[in-house]
């Protein structure tokens, strides 16, 4: 089947069943918009086998999501979804960009979680941009605003929960929102230690991509720990 998009750590592709797409991950990452670029055998695997997961865990609590099932080690099928070109980031603890940008120490606590909206354009960089930016660039209208962040907040209670259950703190996270051809606002993209950041409670040691930004371990070592506790639950 035909190949409809190709992005940094996944193919999407046609499926002959109307509304529905077949994603493929890849074994390559990629970290700073694409500046560090390496391809690691197992990869595809683990990320497709913990989006699975998760996708799953969030739909037995309501959450819903474009996931429909995992067919293969590297392969799932999911709704077809027009994405929202934004980055929904929801932080409960201080790490990353925010202590950059804002002077936060590594570490604090919010008191709330604290959601971020980043516009998704790889030539800006994906800047940070408010409510009145995603209502003037078109991105979507406020009630499907207000949807998406009532999902993103939603997910963040479960994903808590989840990573609490495994000993680990659930530090931050980015999720992407689509609409299907019949206007319903669905959870998209992955979850998974690409696209959060993950902290063991005692030791702080991190379960996630940080491990390949800051070159401080083995990627596909710490991801398949992360998927064995996941496993675990
Ligand atoms: P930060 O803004 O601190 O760089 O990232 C906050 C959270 O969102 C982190 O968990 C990070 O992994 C995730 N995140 C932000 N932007 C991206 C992105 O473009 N790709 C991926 N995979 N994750 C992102």
């Amino acid at each position: 089947m035909s190949l409809l998009y190709e992005g940094k750590a996944k193919r999407v592709f046609n499926t002959d069943k109307d509304g529905i797409l077949r994603i493929e991950y890849k074994d390559e990452v990629t970290a700073g918009n694409g500046a560090k670029k390496d391809k690691m055998l197992g990869k595809g695997r683990l990320n497709n086998l913990i989006t699975s997961k998760i996708f799953g865990i969030l739909r037995q609590k309501g959450v819903e999501s474009h996931f429909v099932e995992q067919i293969s080690e590297t392969e799932q099928l999911v709704k077809a979804v027009e994405i929202f070109p934004l980055e929904v980031v929801v932080r409960n603890v201080a790490a990353g960009s925010i202590c950059k940008r804002l002077g936060f120490e590594k570490g604090h606590e919010f008191k709330e979680p604290l959601l971020e909206l980043f516009y998704k354009k790889d030539e800006l960089n994906d800047p940070l941009i408010t409510d009145d930016h995603v209502s003037l660039l078109n991105i979507a209208s406020s009630e499907e605003l207000s949807n998406i962040k009532k999902e993103a907040l939603k997910v963040n209670k479960v994903l808590s929960e989840i990573m609490d259950d495994m000993n680990l703190i659930l530090v931050d996270y980015k999720i992407e929102f689509g609409i299907t051809s019949d206007g319903e606002i669905l959870l998209a993209d992955e979850i998974s230690p690409d696209t959060c950041r993950i902290w063991d409670k005692e030791t702080k040691e991190n379960f996630d991509k940080d491990v390949y930004r800051e070159d401080t371990g083995s990627l596909i070592d710490t991801y398949e720990t992360f998927y064995k506790k996941l496993e675990e639950l």
